[in-house]
């Protein structure tokens, strides 16, 4: 399945281009979800700290959990270990990855676990404490 680009980047609760170090590619983003009630807008937060995604067109409001539930972050990348690249998908929700919180995601051609993580993140060494989840996204 062919992954749908965003043509704007207001279509998206989350977007991203990584350049990998010492090679790989990511780009990643996860699409804004019409509402269920009007079809019309696309659910978004009011403001970062908003406890829910409302509806821009009618009003309609899905609690900031469920609604992330049902999002996912679609991945175009080129493979920092085996240098393939590949599209695909993983769920719009952080795991830990070598110490800090990513969107996690395999290399569809040699397994290998990519992270994305929050920007200007380095993976920390094991042990590290892991910083605090937050909603300041990009
Ligand atoms: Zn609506
Ligand atoms: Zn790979």
């Amino acid at each position: 399945m062919a992954l749908q680009f965003p043509e704007n980047v207001n279509e998206c609760v989350y977007f991203t281009r990584r350049a990998l170090v010492p090679k790989g590619k990511i780009v990643a983003w996860a699409l804004r979800k019409q509402c269920p009630k009007c079809k019309k807008g696309l659910m978004a937060k009011p403001k970062k700290t908003s406890p829910t995604y409302d509806c821009p067109s009618c009003g309609y409001a899905e609690e900031k959990k469920a609604h992330e539930a049902g999002l996912a972050v679609s991945v175009q990348y080129v493979c920092p270990a085996c240098g393939k690249s590949g599209e695909t998908t993983t769920p719009y929700q952080r795991k830990s990855w070598n110490g800090v919180k990513a969107y996690v995601f395999s290399c569809l051609a040699c397994g290998e676990k990519i992270g994305i993580t929050k920007k200007l993140k380095e993976p920390k060494k094991k042990g590290a404490p892991v910083p605090d989840e937050d909603d300041d996204d990009e």
